[in-house]
């Protein structure tokens, strides 16, 4: 074998090495985006490199183009996979979609076919093949139709990448630098040669100058990956954020400090960092008493701060690996708005609440007032009407009686004309109060108007009721009333009925009861009639 054969049989076999350890690296950021298509590119020219290493190694090979041949499958595959590369990193997706990327199949399939069944036609070379020179200037039309084709395709790719570059800002900018960089290697290694540069004569270097530029587009798409950005916005982020931030060390020494805490503390970022923390805080010890005090959990303190504001003070402990505390991040906000807020927010609370109080003492007075008579306190005709039917409803479903008085005092006419309204009012309200006091909680005691009464009793037939209705006339009897030193004494007289056995409709009972109390004035007055 000819030893310069065998130098180039290895000179091309390591970057085809070197670009597979670049295809590992690019699957673990496969997500990124063009890295799928750089992939497919570098396996494209790895396969090149290899089978035209393959070629120089093995000269002799029954057919002798055969790995010449083989060449072309990665060869086809460079082109498509530089410009979707070329796309998919500078944002313009939309244009590779399923369609594209088929039709971008067709042209490599075609030449493949073409060039792999050349004995047959003579199609690719016309004839025109020297085993170790890959220059070919004169072939047939399948030929020429892949150089035209893929010199178009490497053109846009080309044209895509220096608009990249163009348009681009800050850390992307160099990103796209790299990528333009990369694909000007062939362009200028075309250039020298061209320009009768030879290092390796007879030695086509075009795989391996793809293999470099793989290898500029996988370091730009990686190197200054989108992940770069996240260290810059970090630290923006602290300098611009209104909120205080500081870091201190276990030994209490301050290593981090943004704007916003410089400014406050009015300190200069020089002459703190690095420094013990009481420095930076010689203005506020109160913050550096609380963050000494702090344990392993974090805190969240208000603390009174320069010239009548309050923070908000966050004090979070930095942890190593192996749980050690190695230092402490604090923050702190202005929060003294937001108390002045929340306290004048408490005390309209605490009006309002007040006005509640009174607003539902009021109705309660005012709910009295509607259902009892002033003069006596006793219920008034009107709750009455109201209640009525809700008791009776009752009675029935328990199956209890209800014994149903009326009273009406005797000749009150005479008390009012002997010793004036005054006095007789006095008497009603004695009156009240005593029929209050003598009935239960689940009594009714009424005042139907002028000097009438009604007494309702749940649960009590006639007979006690009656025998009740004798013991309320005789107190009454007792009762002392005295009006300006003068006693009055009164009598009543009371009628009774009950339902349901006086009558099922509760109306006809205090009818019956009505009739009753005439009957006792009729018999002489001071007595309870049935
Ligand atoms: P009888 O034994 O027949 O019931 O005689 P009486 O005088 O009680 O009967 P009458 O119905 O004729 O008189 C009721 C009197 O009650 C008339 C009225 O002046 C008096 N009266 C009614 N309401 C009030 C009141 O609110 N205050 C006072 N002081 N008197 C009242
Ligand atoms: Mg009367
Ligand atoms: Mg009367």
């Amino acid at each position: 074998m000819n030893i310069s054969h065998l130098n180039y049989a290895v000179i091309l076999f390591i970057p085809g090495c070197i670009a597979l350890i670049a295809i590992l690296l690019i699957w673990r950021r496969r997500k990124a985006p063009g890295a799928i298509a750089l992939m497919v590119f570098i396996v494209g020219v790895t396969i090149w490199t290899w089978t035209y290493s393959l070629h120089w190694l093995f000269p002799d090979w029954p057919a002798r183009f055969f790995w010449l041949d083989a060449t072309y499958l990665g060869v086809v595959i460079v082109p498509s996979a530089m410009v979707v590369f070329a796309f998919q990193v500078n944002n313009l997706d939309r244009w590779i979609t399923r369609k594209t990327l088929a039709l971008l199949c067709v042209e490599p399939v075609l030449t493949l076919v073409i060039l792999w069944t050349e004995p047959y036609h003579g199609w690719f070379f016309a004839g025109k093949r020297t085993p170790f020179s890959t220059d070919i200037y004169e072939g047939g039309f399948g030929f020429w139709f892949n150089i035209v084709y893929t010199y178009g395709i490497i053109l846009i790719g080309l044209y895509v990448i220096v608009r990249g570059f163009v348009h681009s800002r800050g850390i992307y900018r160099q990103q796209h630098g790299l990528i333009l960089a990369g694909a000007s290697i062939p362009i200028v290694v075309s250039l020298a040669r061209f320009l009768g540069f030879e290092p390796f004569p007879g030695l086509d270097l075009t795989p391996m100058v793809f293999i470099f530029q793989g290898l500029f587009y996988t370091v730009g798409v990686f190197r200054f990956s989108i992940f770069d950005l996240i260290p810059v916005a970090k630290e923006a982020l602290l300098e611009t954020m209104p909120e205080g931030l500081l870091v201190v060390d276990e030994r209490w020494r301050l290593v981090e400090i943004n704007n916003s805490a410089l400014k406050l503390l009015k300190q200069d970022r020089e002459a703190v960092i690095g420094t013990s923390i009481s420095n930076a805080l010689s203005d506020w010890p109160k913050l550096e008493r609380l963050l000494k005090r702090a344990d392993q959990n974090a805190k969240y303190y208000q603390v009174e701060c320069c010239n009548e504001h309050f923070m908000g003070v966050n004090i979070t402990p930095l942890f190593s690996k192996e749980g050690r505390i190695t230092g402490r991040l604090v923050t702190w906000q202005d929060i003294t708005r937001q108390l002045q807020t929340e306290a004048r927010l408490e005390e309209a609370n605490l009006q309002l609440r007040t006005q509640l109080r009174e607003i539902k003492s009021l109705q309660a007075t005012l709910k009295q007032q509607v259902i009892r008579d002033p003069l006596t306190g006793l219920l008034n005709r009107r709750f009455l009407e109201e209640t009525l039917d809700k008791e009776v409803a009752r009675a029935k479903r328990k199956a209890y009686p209800v014994t149903v008085l009326i009273i009406d005092i005797d000749e009150f006419k005479r008390v009012n004309d002997t010793y004036g309204h005054a006095a007789g009012d006095v008497v009603l309200e004695n009156l009240g109060e005593l029929l209050k006091q003598q009935t239960r909680k689940d009594d009714l005691a009424v005042r139907l108007g002028g000097e009438e009464f009604l007494i309702l009793m749940n649960e009590v037939g006639l007979e006690r009721g009656m025998k009740r209705a004798d013991e309320l006339r005789g107190l009454i009897e007792k009762m002392e009333n005295e009006f300006e030193g003068i006693p009055i004494s009164i009598t009543v007289s009371i009628g009774a009925a009950e339902y349901p056995s006086s009558s099922q409709e509760i109306r006809d009972v205090m009818r019956k009861a009505d009739q009753a109390l005439y009957r006792a004035k009729y018999k002489g007055r001071n007595q309870v009639a049935r």
